[in-house]
């Protein structure tokens, strides 16, 4: 296995997150306030760069949360099994949320965190994810806010790992096998 080239640079990171910015924040900015603001909830650990980001582009207020959710570990499949290792210090009754995650794939995981954090009563609920393979898709889930739509390929960089390795590229990758195809 190795990286190949670029799948979006910075420069195209840097523009669908300002994109994604400006879209939520005109559709809250007359829904919360500072004694009300917007609760994004990163999803641990890949969604942490892309939140940081979106978080100083907006133009409204924000509080922030975090759960840690099980992940794919050092296989490249969704075991479709979520196990919930770190909740919300928050509670997010009344709250307008938005979850903020990094990738969408089968969209396992985010069915099952709709469902959860409906059960807990917000005022609204909303997702942003800063990528999707739309073809990957095995769960109906809504993804209100989509950055960019891809290719089902495996992706590092950004946030995203591979093993726990290249979270600190400053672009998204793709992982391709030693024939130099992209790799799922
Ligand atoms: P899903 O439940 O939608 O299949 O998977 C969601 C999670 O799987 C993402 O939040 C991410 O952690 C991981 N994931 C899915 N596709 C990729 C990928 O291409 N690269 C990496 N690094 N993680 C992925």
């Amino acid at each position: 296995m190795h990286l190949g080239p670029c799948l979006l640079s910075r420069e195209e990171i840097a523009e669908t997150v300002a994109a994604l910015a400006r879209e939520i924040s005109d559709d809250y900015r007359d829904r919360v306030s500072e004694e009300s603001p917007l609760l994004l909830v990163g999803i641990l650990k890949g969604a942490v760069v892309f939140m940081s980001d979106l978080m100083r582009e907006l133009s409204i207020p924000v509080s922030l949360d975090f759960m840690a959710v099980s992940s794919y570990g050092a296989s490249t499949e969704s075991t479709g099994v979520v196990r919930i290792l770190h909740d919300l210090d928050t509670p997010i009754e009344h709250r307008h949320v938005i979850i903020v995650e990094d990738i969408v794939d089968t969209g396992l995981t985010l069915q099952y965190l709709r469902e959860h954090f409906k059960s807990r009563g917000p005022a609204s609920l909303r997702v942003v994810a800063l990528l999707d393979k739309p073809e990957r898709r095995s769960a109906n889930v809504a993804v209100e806010y989509v950055g960019r739509a891809i290719p089902d390929d495996f992706v590092v960089g950004y946030g995203l790992d591979w093993d726990q390795k290249y979270r600190d590229l400053p672009c998204v990758r793709i992982v391709c096998d030693d024939e130099g195809e992209g790799s799922v």
